[in-house]
């Protein structure tokens, strides 16, 4: 039932640090990193004048504007806020139990 919510914890993970993303961009390929590593990862790129997704290994050139993703930030608060995960922690449990006593 709350599988939706690791899917999208997975999503929201930089597939750099594999954290969840800080600042997130998106970049021309459709892909998610952290302002920050994405930078880092095409820093070192500058001297072969083309940079590429760490995941899919599309190249771009010239280097493409980073621009913050502002939904992703936002879903990315949402996943923070522990007023949201321990309720649906006691849910899963709830779950869990019932389906173990019932068979
Ligand atoms: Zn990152
Ligand atoms: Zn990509």
């Amino acid at each position: 039932i709350h599988t939706g919510q690791t899917m999208d914890q997975e999503k929201l993970c930089c597939s750099v640090c594999l954290d969840l993303l800080k600042k997130p961009v998106t970049i021309p390929c459709g892909h998610n990193y952290c302002m920050s590593c994405i930078k880092r990862h095409w820093d070192k790129e500058e001297p072969k004048g083309a940079y590429s997704c760490p995941q899919c290994r599309k190249v771009f050139a010239p280097r493409p504007e980073l621009v913050k993703n502002t939904m992703l930030a936002e879903l990315v608060e949402d996943l923070k806020t522990p007023a949201i995960r321990p309720a649906s922690a006691d849910l899963y449990f709830f779950v869990q139990e019932h389906e173990l006593s019932s068979s």
